[in-house]
């Protein structure tokens, strides 16, 4: 098996992309990890700091490396979304495959010197670790959204500065980054979300030189994916879609069994919704052109 930065670079090369799908609860790992044994590809978990704090940090990383051992598959774990030095160590000592400082809300100087210092920790701990930085704030919550998030600016000005970002990746040594691109986290109730600027993607992994992170893929077209992924985009996150099939199919599960009190029986309809959304996604993500 190859190192999940391996597996990155070979994504970036192919013009392709991992999936990274965040869960919170067993159903959707099992839901995420069927599909890509199905398909045979490579695959992300996710776990933001209040995910990870559910399920445990410690369980996240024996849950996912049983699934790798058991399988001999390819299936990895990342912290996602990790907001302090603190919480890197944690998730980095525990055993995570990957982890991402996210010092998008600080100035640049202070969010280079703190990625830098993340980057130095986890890999004197594991060589092999995949660091990822963020650049550009696209909001921070995987919901459904009345509106746009208020604290979030998607005009050309305030999106990630593709000279900017060379100088985070060369001073931090991370290995991928992840910009402000124009899509947002979350999902809009009542309009579309904001396109991606694929010139500006295709501008930053040119002058960066490392493959790039796609955040906020809930709520994208897959033609925006496709061209994303062409001009450098490397690995792509879904959370909000699979918590909204969840909590419907949850729900509808629920009274439409209301005698049902198996959650393995009453969860198989949230599970397969979620295989749905997976499933698509993966297709799209990993057939190149
Ligand atoms: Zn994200």
């Amino acid at each position: 098996m190859l190192t999940l930065k391996q597996y990155i670079i070979n994504a970036d090369q192919k013009h392709t992309a991992i999936g990274h799908f965040n869960i919170s609860n067993l159903e959707g790992l099992k839901a995420v990890f069927t599909v890509a044994q199905r398909l045979r590809v490579p695959i992300i978990i996710g776990t933001s700091e209040k995910e990870r704090a559910y399920i445990g940090v410690k369980q996240c990383v024996a849950l996912i490396r049983s699934l790798r051992e058991e399988f001999n598959y390819p299936i990895f774990l990342n912290a996602d979304h990790t907001y302090s030095f603190q919480k890197v160590k944690e998730a980095v000592d525990a055993g995570y495959d990957a982890v991402i400082f996210d010092g998008a809300k600080l100035s640049l100087g202070d969010n280079i010197r703190e990625t830098k210092k993340s980057v130095e920790y986890a890999k004197s701990v594991n060589p092999n670790i995949v660091v990822e930085g963020e650049l550009g704030y696209i909001g921070s919550s995987s919901k459904l959204l009345d509106s746009m998030p208020g604290d979030v600016n998607v005009q050309k000005a305030a999106l990630t500065r593709s000279d900017e970002a060379a100088q985070f990746v060369k001073e931090t040594g991370v290995d991928c980054l992840a910009p402000a691109v124009g899509n947002i986290h979350g999902m809009l109730k009542y309009s579309k979300n904001p396109e991606i600027d694929i010139d500006l993607v295709k501008e930053i992994r040119e002058k960066t030189g490392v493959p790039l992170v796609l955040h906020g893929g809930s709520g994208i077209p897959d033609y925006s994916f496709k061209r994303a992924i062409l001009v450098g985009i490397s690995v792509i996150h879904i959370n909000t879609e699979l918590r909204v099939a969840f909590r419907n199919t949850l729900e509808n599960s629920l009274v439409n069994n209301p005698n049902e009190i198996a959650p393995y029986s009453y969860m198989e309809n949230p599970i397969y919704e979620m295989e749905k959304i997976v499933e698509d996604k993966l297709k799209v993500f990993t057939t190149a052109g």
